[in-house]
């Protein structure tokens, strides 16, 4: 079903230009899960993004630029730390539903909303109502995933410490930034080593009129000591260095 809501052809565009197809079961509902994340914030604050054309940029595309940075096997397990309204993770399920993706955030009315939109756009992923320092440590959590991501959460050091446990050995955490990450990364460096990441990549990918981002690829190379994560006041007191 299509609602109108947004420039289809425009996100297909763009999609296309990171190297993503997308099918018209796709572009329905990116349009419709638009629809509903406008609808849905007017009665929670959701996003303070609500023209159509900057939802379809700022919102859809910039989440599919993961795509267009690193390679995702059919069937990789995806784990989406602080996803808010479902980005990237539930735009990355609507471009490859072949995707196993779990949607994690400490507040719980995002997650009923998630649980709402994802219904009506008839998709079944995984809602977790977790703190991720918490989640991080659980037996069925830990260390189970292909990919981690996160757009907006924290700084990279923080974030290392929520995302870089619940990633098998071999896979992959991908931070989204937006401004600058040399100064970011760099700091960073001890943390991800601590927690047994390796920085591979940066890649930076462009998007119109919202200028350019980062995807940090990092590899998990070895498993997280058992100390790691720890309590959010620590992570944030006592960053990793
Ligand atoms: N990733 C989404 C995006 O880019 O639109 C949401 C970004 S929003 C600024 C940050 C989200 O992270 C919020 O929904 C918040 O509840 C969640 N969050 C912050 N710290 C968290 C933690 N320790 N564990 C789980 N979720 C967390």
């Amino acid at each position: 079903m299509t609602t109108g809501f947004i420039d289809k052809a425009a996100l297909a565009e763009l999609a296309a230009s990171f190297g993503v197809s997308l099918d018209e079961t796709a572009l329905d509902r990116f349009d419709l899960y638009a629809k509903l994340l406008c609808d849905w914030n007017e009665k929670i604050n959701l996003t303070a993004i609500t023209d159509p054309g900057e939802i379809v940029v700022k919102h859809f595309a910039d989440s599919l630029s993961v795509l267009g940075a690193v390679s995702v096997k059919e069937g990789a397990s995806l784990i989406d730390v602080g996803t808010g309204a479902g980005f990237p993770g539930l735009a990355l399920k609507i471009a490859r539903p072949d995707l196993r993706v779990t949607l994690l955030d400490s507040t719980k009315k995002k997650l009923l909303v998630l649980e709402d939109i994802a219904q009506k756009l008839d998709l079944s992923v995984v809602l977790l109502h977790k703190r991720a320092e918490e989640a991080g440590r659980a037996p069925l959590l830990r260390e189970q995933f292909d990919l981690a991501t996160a757009r907006a959460v924290a700084n990279l050091r923080e974030l290392a410490e929520y995302c870089l446990p619940f990633v098998r050995v071999g896979g992959r955490f991908l931070a989204m930034k937006s401004a600058k990450t040399e100064a970011e990364l760099d700091e960073a460096k001890a943390a991800v080593r601590l927690l047994g990441g390796k920085t591979a990549t940066v890649h930076t990918v462009s998007l119109p009129e919202a200028g350019e981002r980062t995807v940090i690829e990092i590899e998990k190379r070895s498993t997280t000591p058992a100390a790691y994560p720890r309590p959010a006041a620590k992570i944030a007191r006592f960053p990793l260095k």
